[in-house]
């Protein structure tokens, strides 16, 4: 299989490491002298119950496309993942995909991709599609989703990087997920100004045009020491 793909794709087994070359001032660094050129979308490796979640994904694509936005994704060729990468190719795009080598088979890696990077593992992936991307947003999906945007918007509330977290919310999808991120506010276990970092629209163009013209918080450290 990765045969197949590495035949056909600009393919790089990343060389990156998560641990050793990390650290959050790096992070900040890019994103201060980096303008928008690319977009992290973390989305469903499933289709979902109705077509409008692809209809979505062709939507986020085609704004992508239309604002000359490289997508950066999770490298796989099913559900709406393969969906946003299909189109945004089929637009005259740039789709890279981000994949672990033990996923790539599972997930279907995507055949036709402008880059595929394999990394050893799901940290290198996820670190990777983070340091590549100028902005991040997550379209329906699910646990896998998830849990990719609430890490980014973490480390965006840590200060380790000062890109732009959003979601798109179609069809009510996530609906009950921004009521609960509203009352976890309200119950003060996050702070306004974190809360306000995630952007929520319904509409790709709208949700990139705020992107374009993101300023991040002045985000204090986590805990202040006469906090502590
Ligand atoms: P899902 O939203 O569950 O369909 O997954 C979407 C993508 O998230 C897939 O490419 C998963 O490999 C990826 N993913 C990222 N982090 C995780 C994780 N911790 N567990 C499962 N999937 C994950």
């Amino acid at each position: 299989m990765i045969a197949d793909v590495v035949a056909k794709t600009k393919i790089r087994l990343a060389a990156f490491r998560f641990s050793a070359e990390y650290t959050p001032s790096q992070f900040a660094t890019k994103a201060e002298m980096t303008r928008l050129s690319s977009i992290c979308i973390y989305c469903g490796s499933s289709s979902g119950r109705t077509e409008l979640y692809g209809a979505t994904a062709l939507a986020m694509a085609e704004a992508l496309v239309s604002r000359n936005l490289r997508l950066i994704y999770g490298g796989a060729g099913i559900g709406i993942m393969g969906t946003v990468a299909d189109q945004v190719l089929k637009l005259g795009g740039q789709a890279i995909g981000v994949i672990p080598k033990a996923l790539a088979h599972k997930e279907v890696a995507h055949p036709n991709l402008t880059e595929l990077h394999v990394t050893q593992s799901m940290h290198e992936r996820k670190m990777l599609m983070a340091e590549m991307a100028d902005g991040f947003i997550a379209l329906p999906g699910g646990i896998g989703t998830l849990e990719e945007l609430f890490e980014i918007w973490t480390w965006a509330q840590l200060g380790f990087h000062n890109k732009p977290c959003g979601l798109l919310n179609v069809a009510g999808y996530y609906d009950g997920l921004i009521s609960f991120l509203d009352h976890v506010a309200a119950e003060q276990f996050v702070k306004p100004h974190h809360r306000a970092m995630l952007m929520v629209e319904t509409d790709p163009q709208l949700l990139l045009g705020r992107y374009a013209s993101y300023q991040p918080p002045a985000v204090k450290h986590w805990v202040d020491k006469d906090e502590t």
